[in-house]
């Protein structure tokens, strides 16, 4: 049996008792602190990690007046963009190209990184280039930039904020008052402790403090019992890039169509790689985008089927196969690719890249029907034009791809980030409540930012009025967002 349908079939067995199961099953975690946890103190506004939407939120939180803690189970802010070594920042544009939809804090966290050298404006990048992995559609206005710069802004803007920052600090189980949210256990070094906060923002990407709390959730895609694959990015230098981008080009009108989009830079070498016996990865290309230097690029390739997120023995499995992938690759670019032939690994991830795993079903169920028909709700919190990106569901080379239909952008409702069931708490990012195939468009990180931004604003007027999150009128929210420079439309 070849590692990968090794790994495909207990990663499946995994995944499959949690796809029944959805999110309740931890919800008898929710017991009151013990008297031996350290006190931590109170804080207005809790935010449970630190990735894109995280970050926004504790940022967005503080500047709307809220004292925040912000917890990250790993020793740096930015989640996947930075632990994670994902890039680029997909669009942030319109369809058309022309108009900037995802500004605030995002745009801000940009403009500084750009300042220091450290990302490529957007307005500069366009599509069908190296900084797109010459991709087309849906790739327009992408933001390369470099994790350790984005590391360095986080920290500064959110030290200038005021915000309270505990790196190496877990969630073990949010402390619940009948049904409302009212603080967390954590571990951290010290051992066991408590914090209590007035509202939780649960940007943990998975769902956990909403699914531990007892709200609904789903996991994946309920109708096909599957997740979307994990990836472990990595990133690549010393490379001689003209010669690389000549022989990209060379093959630019073999690229193989989904409604429009080539999904295949560089297949024409995976298939001598493959013929020689040295390709065993689960898809016919790969995915190479150019970074802010010249010589840097970051390769999204490797793919682990049926990884459950939400498994310690799954996700460490996944972790040692992303890394044997990693060699494969390393052998295929210095033997197959030209340009490549020197290339080292500058880094790869440290930790795993999660396309998908817990959706929390809230006071709205984005649909991918609202997304490519281009609906704004009254109550949206964010505008922007990501298409739906569902990757490898059934197999190599079955990306499905699809494009805004309708109108420039479409709007994300502030009811999205509302758990169904729970109060004090707002769920930021990756596991909102969206279909599997929704989220496969505002899972990218531009819109996660500016959720967490929203999702901020959400949670300082709440404590501010001891009200609960889901009767914040949202026009306060959107107003406030627009005065930190958010695009509503
Ligand atoms: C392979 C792959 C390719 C992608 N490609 C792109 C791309 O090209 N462009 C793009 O814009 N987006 C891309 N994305 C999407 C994007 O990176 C993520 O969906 C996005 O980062 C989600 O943001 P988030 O803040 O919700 O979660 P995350 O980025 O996952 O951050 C969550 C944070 O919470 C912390 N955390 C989790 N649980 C706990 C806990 N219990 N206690 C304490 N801390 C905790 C984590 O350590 C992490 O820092 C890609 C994603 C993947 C996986």
């Amino acid at each position: 049996m070849k590692r990968r349908d090794f790994l495909k079939t207990s990663g499946a067995a995994v995944a499959g008792g949690l796809l029944l199961g959805g999110a309740p099953a931890l919800s008898g975690c929710s017991s009151a602190a013990q008297s031996t946890d350290r006190d931590w103190g109170n804080t207005d506004v809790l935010v449970v990690g630190g990735g894109p939407a995280g970050v926004c939120s504790a940022i967005a939180a503080a500047r709307t007046g809220a004292k925040v803690t912000i917890i990250e189970q790993g020793n740096c802010l930015g989640g996947m963009a930075t632990r994670g070594l994902v890039a680029p920042f997909m669009t942030c544009y319109d369809t058309t190209g022309e108009v900037m939809v995802i500004r605030g804090l995002f745009e801000e966290i940009v403009d500084r990184m750009v300042a220091l050298g450290g990302a490529i404006h957007p307005s500069q990048v366009r599509a069908g280039t190296p900084f797109s992995a010459w991709i087309t559609t849906g790739h327009d206005h992408l933001t390369p930039f470099d994790p350790e710069t984005l590391k360095f802004v986080l920290d500064q803007m959110c030290s200038e904020a005021g915000v309270k920052i505990l790196f190496h600090t877990s969630l073990v189980n949010p402390i619940l008052k009948g049904s409302s949210v009212t603080g967390l256990r954590i571990l951290t070094r010290e051992g066991l402790g408590r914090i209590g906060a007035k509202v939780t923002i649960d940007a943990t990407g998975d769902g956990d403090v909403a699914a531990r709390a007892g709200a609904p959730c789903t996991f994946g895609n309920p109708e096909i019992g599957k997740v979307q694959p994990s990836t472990l990015f990595f990133h690549i230098n010393n490379v001689d890039t003209p010669k690389l981008t000549k022989d990209v080009e060379a093959h630019l009108h073999e690229f193989r169509k989904v409604n429009g989009v080539s999904y295949r830079a560089l297949h024409w070498r995976v298939e001598e790689a493959e013929a020689a016996g040295e390709w065993d990865i689960a898809r016919k290309s790969v995915n190479i985008y150019r970074g802010v230097k010249e010589d840097e690029w970051a390769v999204n390739c490797t793919r682990i089927a049926n990884v459950d997120a939400t498994s310690t023995e799954s996700l460490s499995a996944a972790e040692t196969e992303g890394r044997r992938q990693v060699q494969e690759l390393m052998n295929f670019f210095h033997k197959y690719v030209p340009g490549c032939e020197q290339a080292t690994i500058k880094s790869s991830a440290s930790t795993l890249g999660i396309r998908e795993s817990r959706h929390v079903q809230g006071e709205y169920l984005l649909t991918a029907d609202d997304l490519l028909q281009g609906v704004v709700p009254e109550d949206s919190i964010l505008c922007a034009s990501n298409s739906v990106d569902v990757h490898g569901r059934n197999g190599a080379n079955t990306t499905e791809y699809k494009t805004v239909e309708k109108g420039q952008w479409y709007g994300l409702p502030l009811r999205s980030l509302i758990p169904l069931q729970i109060d004090g708490l707002i769920v930021a990012g990756r596991a909102i409540s969206a279909s599997s195939d929704a989220a496969g468009a505002v899972r990218v990180m531009p819109p996660c930012m500016a959720m967490g931004h929203a999702a901020g604003i959400a949670a300082a007027l709440a404590a501010a009025k001891g009200a609960a999150p889901r009767n914040i009128d949202p026009a306060e929210v959107r107003s406030i967002l627009k005065q930190q420079k958010a695009f509503l439309g």
